[in-house]
């Protein structure tokens, strides 16, 4: 038994979630990257473009907003200047492959590639990015649910996040620059948590939905879970 390897794989385990646009984080998967990071993992959140290229010059805004809904999860941010609407596959690649060197996440999220396509460039174009440096470095992927247009989203794992719904509202509500946009009204949110707790089969609670791409697990894996029920039992 190798106890050098065996104790690195109780370390300290980090998730890096790569999105286009601040916000598009929070939404689907605030309530899980909270339960994560109560638990003791790294929060990583990258964010490719930061609006200082596009019309609105709201750079500054979108870092502030990030910054604060990142104290609520426990996340921390990095954010990027690559143009919206035009930033290219190879550019995501790169920034995707420094971040992974950086940080040696165990875990990647990103936006959901739909092949049915719903209309937004950019989380399509750093879906495939994302998909292809994750898949090439064998590093688990899950693709988070979409905002609206949920055809070509799959989901196979969902994460209960009752305990920390008012954290997920609270960190969507730091985004005010973006309160106008009709998929960041409360009332659908609540509703797409609760329409994931009605696929399961649960009359009550909110739920996260994930697809996952790809998983890699070793021993510890197994451990945190068989630790984690203790605690539960014994809590
Ligand atoms: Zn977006």
């Amino acid at each position: 038994m190798n106890i050098n390897s065996d104790s690195k794989n109780f370390g300290q385990r980090t998730v890096l979630t790569i999105y286009a646009h601040a916000d598009d984080e929070v939404l689907p998967a605030a309530g899980t990257l909270s339960l994560m990071s109560k638990a003791g993992w790294n929060i990583r959140c990258l964010i490719l473009t930061d609006g200082s290229l596009s019309s609105s010059p709201i750079k500054g805004t979108r870092h502030k907003e990030a910054d604060a809904a990142g104290k609520i999860i426990g996340a921390t941010y990095e954010f990027f200047a690559l143009e919206e609407y035009n930033f290219s596959t190879q550019a995501v690649i790169k920034v995707t492959e420094e971040a992974i060197g950086r940080w040696q996440p165990d875990l990647i999220i990103t936006h959901a590639p739909q092949p049915e396509k719903y209309g937004h460039r950019d989380h399509e174009v750093c879906a495939i990015a994302v998909s292809n440096v994750a898949t090439r470095k064998n590093i688990t992927l899950w693709y988070s649910a979409p905002p609206v247009f949920l055809r070509g989203f799959e989901p196979n794992f969902f994460v209960d996040i009752t305990s920390v719904i008012e954290e997920k509202v609270a960190a969507i509500n730091c985004y005010e620059s973006e309160v106008n946009k009709a998929f960041m009204q409360l009332d659908a949110i609540l509703v797409l948590s609760r329409f994931w707790a009605r696929e399961l089969g649960q009359k009550d609670g909110y739920f996260e939905a994930f697809e996952i791409s790809r998983q890699c697990v070793d021993a510890s894996f197994f451990y945190a879970i068989a630790n984690n029920h203790q605690v539960i039992k014994h809590s």
